[in-house]
């Protein structure tokens, strides 16, 4: 469903994707890993064109992301094109950015009423399904400020379903939550993976990553290090540089 190719990126010359190959297959879970700095983050947003790259290819369900490619001279898309293809993609930040002054449900209405202008009556009934799903059904008409992180960040996840996406990218979801409240929402993820959605996750979570992942991808320094099934890169890491990531946080 993903392919990225020999993707590099660079702010004012320096050079933080010095050249990333990732293959995630539909269904496929995909845990990032890595130091702070190792461009983790910067990859996802480049998935999902909130980055522009500066060389490679971004596919992701065959398309081409940001550009067209004739006879191998590639054309940036216009601004409306590339929001088409990034509706086709989830994506749940750090810290949950929901619009404060509306309620859960009206959150999680929000794009498919404004964006994809569905009627309004199915959109209720499709959101407060996805509530139900996140766990949320009583707090639907409470407002952001009146549910926890933990309860901000499933909302953010039920909004970002609500688009009906393709592909879902999380980066550190649970990074900004209390302790107590981070189960809660990797439990969510663990759902929503084993329902089947192809997904790609920065994670300091290792147990997340080793138990609900496919796969795990280990990148330092702007590069892909190691990969492998999730189970062997962690218990049996090959290269120097994940060993000594993973004896530091584990
Ligand atoms: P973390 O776990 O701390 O989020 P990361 O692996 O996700 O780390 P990135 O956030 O992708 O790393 O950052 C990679 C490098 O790119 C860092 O050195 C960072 O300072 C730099 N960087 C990221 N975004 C920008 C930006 N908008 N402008 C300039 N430099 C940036």
């Amino acid at each position: 469903l993903v392919e990225a190719i020999n993707v590099t990126k660079a702010f004012h010359g320096n050079e933080v994707l010095k050249g990333i190959d990732l293959h995630v297959n539909p269904g496929e879970v995909v845990c990032l890993l890595g130091p702070s700095g190792s461009g983790k983050t910067t990859f996802l947003r480049c998935i999902n064109q909130l980055e522009t790259i500066n060389g490679g290819r971004i596919f992701v369900d065959g398309e081409l992301m940001g550009y067209r490619d004739q006879g191998g001279q590639l054309y940036r898309l216009k601004d409306k094109e590339i929001a088409a293809q990034r509706r086709e993609i989830g994506m749940v930040f750090q810290r949950f950015n929901l619009f404060p002054h509306r309620t859960a449900l009206q959150n999680v209405m929000e794009a498919p009423v404004h964006v994809k202008r569905q009627k309004a009556a199915t959109v209720r009934a499709d959101a407060l399904a996805l509530l139900d799903r996140v766990g949320l059904a009583d707090r639907a008409n409470h407002y952001p400020s009146q549910l926890s992180g933990g309860q901000q960040q499933r909302v953010a996840i039920a909004r970002a379903l609500a688009m009906q996406p393709k592909l879902m990218l999380f980066d550190e979801p649970t990074s900004a939550l209390d302790p107590e409240l981070v189960g809660e929402v990797l439990l969510t993820m663990r759902e929503l993976a084993e329902g089947g959605m192809t997904m790609i996750v920065v994670t300091h979570e290792i147990a997340f990553a080793r138990d609900v992942a496919d796969r795990v991808v280990f990148m330092d320094g702007g590069v892909v290090v190691e990969q492998g099934p999730s189970r062997e890169i962690i218990a049996r890491p090959q290269h120097e540089r994940t060993k000594s990531f993973l004896r530091r946080i584990l």
